[in-house]
């Protein structure tokens, strides 16, 4: 990049009342209900890639909450209180982005989920059925539902699943397009007046009277050799440009120890893939498996397929946004196996996202001073958890 011109120094990199880390839907989210609190505000957002670069724009679209053996799971290792706060937090998040967005602007549908239990699980049904109940009890409280959860199955044979014993609906579910979500969210926050800057890195930063000095770094464009100018760009020192906020938040979820190196946090690699347009496709809907390490839906009349991280989990703990035949050759076996027995398609496409992770699935929404927040780890369900993780953040700054 060029040296800054003075109007540029004066304008996209003006002192900020606020700058946030991130354009992914948590730093979007943020900005949101940042001006919304406080109209006056001038934020900026700054973003490495030239479009999010992380998992809001990569990943299923599921508008869930949690299935049923997610949240058994989750509530004997995290106990029930963290367990309700967490579905409280996504209910309520989801319910957010429909009223904010109305269901067309994000290809929002009802179709329900479903969490499948395979017949080699061994499921023992009067303690499913049990557990199922409590779990409705509990969760009545949140959602206003008395059976959120229900044993459903007859419709295993009717969706044409093989090798599978139960399915547990849950009416509640839905399904969206990340892509239109974001972008909604995007024109939404430059409308309020809020910065984007895409391209840009922000590689470090110090604290100094009054608020925070980053230094960020925009990425090389590639540029036609210049005969008799200047060095090319790649002999050229790398350019950093210094900007002044009063206060960051960091909403970098998976990346966020670059910034914050003492966060519990780590990468975790999510990879899908997509299958061609299948005639008389037998069911639609949000779809889970394996407490929630395999879900599938139907994207129209194709089927987006992801997970399988539990398979390898060391070789996903990677910021490497690639696919791997590993984890792909297992999601293949698992839709010709289970989901698609007998049925002819090809893979049309195939793709990952990086999301955050740690030891708790809370995410961590904090001070970590006076001038610096952090809203991350979004545990793989950032979707709906995003809306309240930002509100809750943005009550926090000043
Ligand atoms: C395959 C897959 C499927 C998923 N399916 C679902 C689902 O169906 N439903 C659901 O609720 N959730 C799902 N998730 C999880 C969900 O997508 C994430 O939890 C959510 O998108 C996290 O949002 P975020 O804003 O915190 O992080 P991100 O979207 O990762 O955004 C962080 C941003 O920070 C930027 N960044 C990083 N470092 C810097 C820096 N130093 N300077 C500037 N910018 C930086 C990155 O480029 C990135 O754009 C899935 C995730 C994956 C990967």
């Amino acid at each position: 990049m060029a040296d800054l011109s003075v109007w540029e120094k004066e304008s996209y990199f003006a002192p900020r009342d606020i700058v946030i880390a991130g354009s992914g839907l948590v730093g979007l989210w943020s900005a949101y209900f940042l001006k919304k609190r406080h109209p006056a505000l001038s934020i900026a957002i700054l973003e490495r890639g030239i479009i999010p670069s992380g998992a809001s724009t990569r990943n299923a679209g599921f508008a869930c909450f949690g299935s049923a053996t997610e949240l058994i799971a989750d509530t004997m290792n995290l106990g029930e209180d963290p367990m309700l706060e967490l579905v409280e937090m996504r209910y309520k998040g989801l319910k957010k982005i429909r009223k904010i967005f109305g269901a067309k602007t994000i290809a929002y549908e009802k179709q329900g989920g479903y969490e499948l239990i395979a017949e080699e699980q061994g499921t023992d049904m009067d303690i499913l059925r049990g557990n199922i109940d409590r779990l409705n009890r509990k969760l009545k409280k949140i959602t206003g539902h008395a059976k959120i959860f229900r044993l459903h199955d007859d419709k295993i044979k009717e969706f044409g699943f093989a090798g599978i014993r139960h399915l547990i609906e849950n009416p509640l579910e839905g399904q969206l397009h990340s892509g239109q979500l974001s972008l909604a969210l995007l024109k939404e926050v430059q409308s309020m007046g809020v910065l984007v800057l895409n391209n840009i890195s922000i590689d470090h930063f110090e604290k100094v009277a009054d608020g925070i000095l980053l230094q960020t770094t925009p990425s090389a464009a590639p540029s036609a050799p210049v005969p008799s100018g200047p060095p090319p760009r790649d002999q050229r020192p790398t350019q950093t440009i210094p900007l002044f906020a009063h206060q960051l938040l960091v909403c970098t979820n998976a990346f966020a120890r670059q910034l914050l190196p003492d966060l519990d946090i780590r990468p975790a690699r999510g990879q899908v893939l997509l299958t061609s347009p299948i005639s008389n496709l037998p069911f639609k809907g949000a779809f889970h498996f394996d407490e929630g390490y395999y879900y599938f839906r139907n994207l129209g009349d194709r089927v987006l397929l992801g997970g399988a991280r539990n398979k390898d989990f060391e070789a996903e703990q990677t910021f490497e946004p690639v696919t791997t035949d590993t984890i792909q050759q297992e999601l293949e076996r698992f839709l010709q196996e289970t989901i698609l027995p007998g049925q002819t398609y090809a893979i049309e496409q195939r793709w990952s996202g990086i999301m955050g992770m740690g030891t708790e699935k809370m995410p961590i929404i904090k001070a970590v001073d006076d001038n610096l927040f952090c809203a991350v780890r979004m545990s793989g369900m950032g979707v709906a958890l995003a809306p309240v993780t930002a509100e809750k953040v943005a009550a926090l700054m000043r």
